[in-house]
């Protein structure tokens, strides 16, 4: 087995990119974008080591993001080229066979595709990854079109590229300072020959915000949460039903405002993105939630679902009691739990079912609600 090194470029600060932090240190899905892609040939069995050139006024940063990895980073150059070429002066000493040269900002390179990129290598000097063109090509001057590019021979090309190690050292030693734009034009313009094998098309290079943005929605799964909650009768005159109050002979049991409905919908969005249940965030032991309205409940677990990028696709209650009558309260149940969140009614539902006189519910002594959270994380 050759030895396998990878260089991940890293060191750009993302001008085109416009957040705060350069684009590969933004997150995606709650980790930072680079993390994935480290963890992409961390977790590779042919590599044997990786190095990452960053811009070192990234270091923190990127000591955060490369947590737990083991890998080492350089500092990088002005260019992307004179990067790949300090990253592989700095793994010279290891002498590996080959080397992988890849976008830190690619976060979505599959294993499939690195075994491809290295298998091609025991018969090539240089390998790089393409993909056909699909758009019309056209030759512009200003706006103005002044021809169409016949796309026959053209392809797109991404990384990770992969060389012999002691030929591509040397094409970039020799050709440094050239503003070259990828490493296979390095070997090109060295006399080398480089192929091609199939690239993929969810290997983006992320750009842009937007671009940030469609990653992080095709990465993101369905996720359902489910809730039951139980409170008794006592005395009085209403009770609460998913932030409703309803007229009824008797009240309900407990040291919030008991609003059995919406503490089955918080547990719900809680399980959802497994973050726990009703009683650790408001600990019934605690003063301060001593008849609390239990809409604060629900937006809490609401908000933490929003904070990690969620969004809830549907809430379904079903409240379970004999009495009192839920149906000429049910539209404004909907729309007191869709006013809570901010969210369009249609994705709020309020059943209700009687247990047939059977149970503690069918003796009337108390009332059950269950919740099933939908939601997209
Ligand atoms: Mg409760």
């Amino acid at each position: 087995m050759p030895t396998c090194a990878v260089l991940i470029v890293a060191a750009g600060r993302g001008q085109r990119f416009g957040g705060s932090l350069p684009k590969q240190y933004a997150p995606l899905r709650g980790e930072y974008l680079l993390r994935r892609t480290l963890r992409a040939f961390c977790g590779h069995p042919a590599i044997t080591k990786v190095v990452v050139a960053i811009h070192p006024d990234d270091a923190a940063t990127f000591t955060d993001a490369a947590k737990g990895f083991d890998v080492r980073w350089v500092p990088g150059g002005a260019q992307r080229q004179d990067s790949v070429r300090l990253g592989l002066e700095a793994l010279a000493a290891d002498k590996p066979d080959l080397v992988l040269i890849h976008d830190g900002a690619r976060p979505m390179v599959t294993p499939a595709l690195i075994d491809r990129v290295i298998a091609a290598l025991a018969t090539a000097e240089g390998v790089i990854p393409a993909v056909a063109v699909a758009d019309t090509l056209k030759r512009v001057d200003g706006t103005l079109i002044t021809a169409t590019v016949p796309r026959d021979n053209l392809v797109r090309v991404q990384t990770p590229q992969g060389f012999r190690f002691p030929a591509i050292l040397e094409a970039h030693k020799k050709l440094a300072g050239e503003a070259l734009t990828d490493d296979a034009a390095v070997m090109e313009r060295f006399g080398k020959k480089v192929v091609t094998v199939p690239g993929e098309e969810s290997n983006i290079k992320v750009t842009t915000m937007d671009d940030l943005a469609q990653l992080s929605a095709s990465l993101s799964e369905t996720r359902i949460g489910t809730g039951f909650d139980v409170h008794a009768f006592k005395d009085g005159d209403h009770i609460m039903l998913c932030g409703v109050s309803v007229p009824h002979t008797r009240g309900m049991e407990g040291h919030s405002d008991a609003d059995v409905a919406l503490h089955a919908g918080t547990d719900a969005i809680l399980g959802a993105i497994g973050a726990g249940d009703i009683g650790q965030h408001f600990p019934p032991t605690d003063p301060k939630w001593r008849g609390a309205a239990s809409d604060q409940f629900l937006r809490h677990a609401y908000d933490l679902l929003t904070a990690r990028g969620g969004t809830l696709t549907h809430l379904d209650f079903t409240i379970i009691c004999e009495r009192p009558k839920v149906g000429p309260h049910r539209a404004a149940m909907v729309a007191r739990v869709a006013e809570i969140l901010g969210v369009d009614a249609g994705r709020i539902s309020v059943k209700a079912t009687t247990t047939e006189g059977l149970g503690f519910t069918g003796r009337q002594e108390g009332i059950a609600a269950q919740a099933v959270a939908t939601v997209r994380v």
